[in-house]
């Protein structure tokens, strides 16, 4: 089924690199190489989020840091990146059950980490993207099929429901944690490969900025977080003065909490402050109407095969998110690929970067569960007394 049908060319070294998937790592691979002179093009499942009026799935906004800051730098849009889309986090805003705050810096004062949101990030380099002559876009297209030797790929078109073919020189699978471009890789290589879903989920929860000033409701340049031993609630700054709230708990404490008055006896033991922020409607329609999503590690290797397809991003090394690193190092990707590509050919510096980046992927795996219980786990020893209270959930 794969051969023939609307393919564009039998020369391979003629083909252009095909990218499966157009979030965030897939965008950033295409758009810098292409800057490098590639020809490229970007397969998508999901439309353009662009024209979309609400964008479904994870985390709102994320932490930017220096590992992403410095494939934006490649592009030359660290700066549009940093003034126009970022609110700087200087450190941890600690918040304990009593109410009391606490700052703890991330590093000197000029240092910090980014909060930015996951919609502006894609948007931009999607904007990029367009207006780059190399970098065709398809958008709506799923990759069903492929077959890595020939390089031939195979799409369902999700508004013409039709079947399209390309051919690409190299494949490139930035398709997330669950790949199917990894999937191929599976077959024909002997990839080692382990999932870890934690028994932890998490939520996300709003705060709106304050009805009397209009401005953030909580002091603006921090991460907050209520570290509570077993579990954990963080908010993170939005430029429309909204806080996104992510609630990590135990999926069984989640079902524990039964009932409105249950929900709102927990919160009031362990996050009182938090209430009158997130309201108590919308905390409790948002707990019930949407539940808890579940968290995924993913680790392999290698990362490539042959000199035909690699895997980046969340498809080569899917993290919990408490390091806040899972994009940063699919940016990290890239710009290590950038960077084998001033000694070799794409095809070439495919097997290098298996060699060079596979420890520091499952490292950073490692790093990032370590970081739940580091994050969690700030708090007084007080906090145990309290949590028996809730032992039973
Ligand atoms: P994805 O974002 O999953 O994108 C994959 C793309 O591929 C999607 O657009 C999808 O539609 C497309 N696709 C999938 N299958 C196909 C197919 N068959 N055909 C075509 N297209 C396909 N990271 C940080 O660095 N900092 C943070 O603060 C942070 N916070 C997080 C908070 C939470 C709650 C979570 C869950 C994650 C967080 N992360 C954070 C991790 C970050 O979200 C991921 O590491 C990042 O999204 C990975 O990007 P990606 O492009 O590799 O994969």
């Amino acid at each position: 089924r794969l051969n023939g049908k609307n393919s564009i060319s039998s020369n391979r070294s003629d083909r252009p690199i095909c990218i499966v998937g157009g979030g965030l790592v897939g965008s950033m691979a295409a758009c810098t190489l292409a800057k490098r002179g590639y020809q490229v093009k970007l397969y998508e499942m999901r439309e353009d989020i662009r024209k979309m009026e609400v964008v479904r799935g994870k985390s709102i906004n994320l932490a930017l840091s220096e590992r992403g800051r410095s494939a934006f730098r490649l592009l030359g849009l660290e700066d549009e990146m940093l003034n126009n889309y970022a609110i700087p986090m200087k450190g941890r805003m600690i918040h304990e059950t009593s109410g009391r705050k606490r700052f703890i810096p991330y590093g000197r004062e000029d240092q910090a980490i980014y909060s930015i949101s996951r919609r502006h990030l894609n948007e931009a380099l999607l904007n990029f993207a367009e207006k780059m002559q190399n970098i065709e876009i398809h958008f709506s297209h799923k990759l069903v099929n492929c077959n890595l030797d020939k390089g031939e790929l195979e799409f369902k078109d999700l508004n013409t429901k039709s079947t399209k073919s390309d051919e690409a020189s190299v494949i490139i699978g930035c398709d997330g944690a669950h790949s199917k471009v990894r999937l191929e890789l599976m077959k024909r290589t002997r990839l080692n490969f382990s999932q870890t879903y934690i028994d932890h989920g998490y939520l996300e929860l709003c705060i709106q900025p304050d009805p009397i000033t209009g401005n953030h409701a909580l002091e603006v340049n921090y991460l907050h977080i209520w570290p509570r031993g077993t579990f954990m609630m963080i908010a993170l700054p939005n430029l429309d003065k909204t806080y996104t709230v992510t609630l990590f708990m135990p999926f069984r404490q989640f079902k524990a909490i039964k009932t409105p008055e249950k929900l709102i006896d927990f919160f009031t033991t362990y996050f009182p402050d938090s209430i009158p922020l997130i309201g108590r409607e919308n905390l409790i329609k948002t707990f019930f109407d949407v539940g808890p999503s579940p968290l995924i590690s993913v680790k392999c290797d290698p990362y490539h095969y042959k000199d035909r397809a690699l895997i980046i991003g969340d498809a080569a090394h899917a993290m919990v998110p408490f390091y806040g690193q899972g994009m940063n190092c699919g940016f990290e990707d890239v710009t290590i690929l950038n960077e084998l590509l001033n000694e070799s050919h794409l095809p070439q510096s495919l097997a290098k970067f298996s060699a060079i980046r596979v420890k520091d992927g499952h490292a950073i795996c490692e790093l990032a569960l370590y970081n739940y219980i580091e994050m969690r786990d700030l708090v007084n020893s007080r906090l145990f007394l309290l949590r028996k209270r809730f032992d039973n959930i």
